[in-house]
């Protein structure tokens, strides 16, 4: 798939079927919060997340940033992993005003590599997100 200016390689059926054992489901108000609206607010970055084969209800972690007072919004970063390989280590990327910064699993613990994956893969970290809460 053709993601920012980088042609990715990545397996969608097995990063579809992919649910990680290694983190629980959080079922805190702020990540509840989270999985009912990301979907709503960022229709966009959904679509983008799903060329991955990312079921945007199964990240790895949903990181609460508090709230934007400014925007009364609640800020929040989210991990996914996702089986393929990047051809260069990390890739940045902005659409829609919210930021991706793809890691693969050699410099995935930079930010978060706390996935039951097995290699090759990369993290996909989503921020800059704000949702109402
Ligand atoms: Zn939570």
């Amino acid at each position: 798939m053709k993601f920012g200016n980088f042609d990715i390689d990545c397996d969608i059926v097995a990063t579809q079927k992919y649910r990680d054992y290694y983190n629980e489901k959080c079922e805190c108000e702020e990540c509840g919060n989270f999985r009912k609206n990301f979907n709503i607010y960022y229709p966009k970055i959904v679509e983008i997340l799903s060329w991955f084969g990312i079921h945007i209800m199964y990240p790895l972690e949903i990181m609460d940033l508090g709230i934007d007072r400014d925007k009364n919004k609640r800020e929040y970063s989210v991990y996914y992993s996702v089986k393929g390989k990047l051809p260069i280590d990390r890739i940045e990327h902005i659409d829609d005003e919210v930021s991706f910064i793809l890691r693969n699993w050699n410099i995935a613990s930079e930010s978060y590599s706390n996935t039951g994956m097995i290699a090759p893969y990369f993290i996909v970290e989503v921020l800059n997100i704000f949702l109402p809460y």
